[in-house]
């Protein structure tokens, strides 16, 4: 794995939430792409006022490490939305919202502020038998779904559906023969996510199951009842489908969990400990559902 670090040249609004960020520099000339549609990296952010100034994090093995003394920089996650190594460039689409790190620094991202990238991954990977598939986001999401439709196989039908805030966050992107794009207006922490309710209103055992591919992305707490759908009710097995959770509408989260009791971090560590057997979208479904209870 690589840290990149990335120069703003440029930034693009795209509708009135999304925002495209285009890097550049000596740190981006060695972008390897995955060339995977939902490729994502792990972006590290300033630490302090001056947006040119980034403690980039070393890379150790897969993981990376803030050398010791120096600040460590906020990281969020987000997917390259576009490569362009003959010019040295990467584009990443920011949801533009007010609070955290990521939306309001894209908010506010001028030439010349300064990044880090990863080396990225990516998790779409339909089965090669696939004849049909789902491919269901929000906003966040967008970026995504518009690369893997840019190539998507011949002859696999596939059904969009993206949830937006608003009309105008509509972006047009192109597709192959055999996409059929749907557009539904809310969610996005503007209101309560209809992406469930779209899951299972288009993917249901009238399909042939076997043979499709289900990709969904959004808000984390929205999306624990498509897994639960899609793995215990459909009985789907884990390589037709993927359900990513790309934001939690519960703020703090990461120190609210901090904050549980002992006795119950250890009851939601020892859920996946204790089942070494059982298979990881299982034991995902039983955890998500007691993070329900626990309003997390
Ligand atoms: C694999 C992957 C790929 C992703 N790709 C993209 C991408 O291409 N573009 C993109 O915009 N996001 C993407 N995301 C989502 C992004 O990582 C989160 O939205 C992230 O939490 C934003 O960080 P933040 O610092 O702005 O807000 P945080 O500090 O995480 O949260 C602060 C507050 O903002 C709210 N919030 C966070 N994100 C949103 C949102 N999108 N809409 C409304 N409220 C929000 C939270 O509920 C919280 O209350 C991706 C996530 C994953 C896991």
């Amino acid at each position: 794995m690589n840290i990149h670090r990335g120069i703003v040249s440029r930034t693009t609004p795209l509708t009135p939430t999304l925002r495209r960020v285009t890097l550049e520099g000596p740190g981006i000339a060695d972008f390897l792409s995955t060339g995977i549609g939902d490729e994502y990296v792990r972006v590290f952010f300033p630490h302090g006022d001056d947006p040119t100034e980034v403690s980039l994090p070393v890379p150790e093995g897969d993981w990376w490490a803030t050398p010791p003394g120096a600040p460590e920089a906020p990281m969020r996650t987000y997917t390259i939305s576009g490569v362009r190594p003959h010019v040295g460039e990467v584009d990443i689409d920011f949801v533009i919202h007010r609070t955290g790190i990521a939306g309001p620094w894209a908010a506010n991202a001028r030439p010349g502020h300064v990044i880090g990238l990863n080396s990225p991954t990516g998790l779409y990977a339909p089965p090669a038998d696939t004849t049909w598939q789902v491919l269901v986001s929000d906003l966040t999401g967008l970026p995504a779904v518009a690369r893997i439709a840019a190539g998507i196989r011949a002859g696999i039908r596939t059904r969009i559906v993206l949830e937006v805030p608003d009309e105008n966050d509509r972006v047009e992107f192109a597709v192959p023969e055999n996409v059929e794009v749907t557009w539904v207006i809310g969610g996005n922490g503007h209101g309560p996510s209809a992406l469930g309710q779209v899951v299972r209103s288009i993917v249901d055992a009238r399909l042939p199951l076997a043979e499709g591919y289900v990709w969904v992305a959004g808000e984390t707490v929205a999306l624990r009842d498509v897994r639960a759908y899609l793995r215990r009710e459909l009985g789907l097995s884990a390589a037709r489908f993927k359900v990513i959770g790309y934001w939690t509408p519960i703020e703090n989260w990461t120190s609210k969990y901090a904050d549980l009791p002992e006795t119950v971090r250890r009851e939601l560590d020892a859920i996946w400990v204790d089942t070494p057997h059982d298979e990881p979208e299982d034991v995902q479904v039983r955890f998500e559902a007691r993070l329900n209870q626990l309003g997390l």
